[in-house]
């Protein structure tokens, strides 16, 4: 029947996308199964203060353990989450698990959290972070959401609203991996972004490649005229650190500083880190 109508759907039945079909209802079966069971878990990725060095925050980044796949990408998955709708309940567990975590923390460090533009785009989220707080006590200060550019792709009137109503509660916004989007700068002086994520692409060849110094020194630039801090993603090496903090840039958070982790091991990072800055002190 498909071949009569024409060129178009005779392809959909070709075999490589019947099976691009299928594992894509597995992966969504998969999802949902997953919530259930229980196969979500949070790590903990440090951000650090490139000039002292401690420890001033730390981000959230959703982890699954698939029974027979192992460790799933939270590049791959999170897509699907946010097709299926199930990013709202997925989004809004990890809100509230990391707020928890937080405020057990033995520091007043930040907890960074990733929103999908999907989240961002209805009024749930709101609703999802007030519960968050709620739950875990922690103060709405400590929290900054982290948003991308494509957060901004929508009706700017909603927007305008969500970004107050989170405001008022205390909340703060970091962009996510600048530089990589299409938003227009405009937005950096219209939502209430108090600090911009430096994409990784940008810090992976500083100092050798010449022409991410002159993004990096034009992001910085921008950030040092709007008043807004910048921290540095994917520095690896001591060279990389360096050459950011010379340009002013005041944080970092790469594997230079420490890999995503449990609670448990951010939880002794932050111990251990309080100890050696009270030492620092004395
Ligand atoms: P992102 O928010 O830009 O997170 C940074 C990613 O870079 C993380 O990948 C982190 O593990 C990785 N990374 C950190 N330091 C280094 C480094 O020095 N070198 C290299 N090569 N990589 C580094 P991850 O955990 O796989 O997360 C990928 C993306 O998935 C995140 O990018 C974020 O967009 C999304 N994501 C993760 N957790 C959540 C979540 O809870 N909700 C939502 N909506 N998205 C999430
Ligand atoms: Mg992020
Ligand atoms: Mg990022
Ligand atoms: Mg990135």
């Amino acid at each position: 029947r498909a071949k009569r109508q024409g060129r178009g759907l005779v392809v959909l039945f070709e075999p490589a996308m019947e099976e691009d079909r299928l594992a894509r209802l597995e992966l969504e079966a998969d999802l949902n199964r997953a919530f259930e069971k229980d196969e979500f878990q949070v790590f903990y990725q440090p951000q650090v203060d490139l000039v002292s060095g401690e420890l001033v925050g730390a981000e959230a980044l959703l982890r699954w353990k698939h029974p027979t796949k192992g460790f799933v990408s939270p590049a791959v998955f999170i897509p699907v989450a946010e097709e299926m709708g199930l990013i709202h309940r997925l989004g809004a567990w990890v809100l509230t698990t990391a707020c928890c975590e937080a405020k057990r923390w033995p520091s007043t460090a930040t907890i960074a959290i990733n929103v999908s533009a999907v989240q961002f785009a209805t009024g749930d989220l709101v609703a999802a972070i007030g519960e968050a707080l709620e739950a875990s006590q922690l103060p709405a200060e400590r929290l900054e959401l982290e948003i991308t550019e494509s957060a901004f792709v929508q009706d700017s009137k909603g927007l305008d609203e969500i970004f107050e109503r989170l405001l008022g509660l205390g909340i703060s916004f970091a962009l996510d991996d600048f530089g990589t989007g299409y938003s227009s700068l405009g937005y950096l002086h219209r939502f209430p972004i108090s600090k911009i994520k430096i994409d990784r692409s940008f810090v992976s060849n500083v100092p050798m490649d010449g022409q991410a110094m002159a993004i990096l020194r034009s992001i910085r630039a921008l950030a040092e005229g709007l008043d807004i801090k910048t921290i540095a993603e994917g520095i690896e090496t001591p060279e990389q650190a360096e050459t950011l903090r010379i340009m002013g840039c005041q944080q970092g958070q790469g594997y230079l500083f420490g890999k995503p982790m449990d609670a448990e091991a951010i939880q002794s990072r932050l111990r251990a880190d309080g100890s050696q800055q009270r030492a620092l002190v004395a």
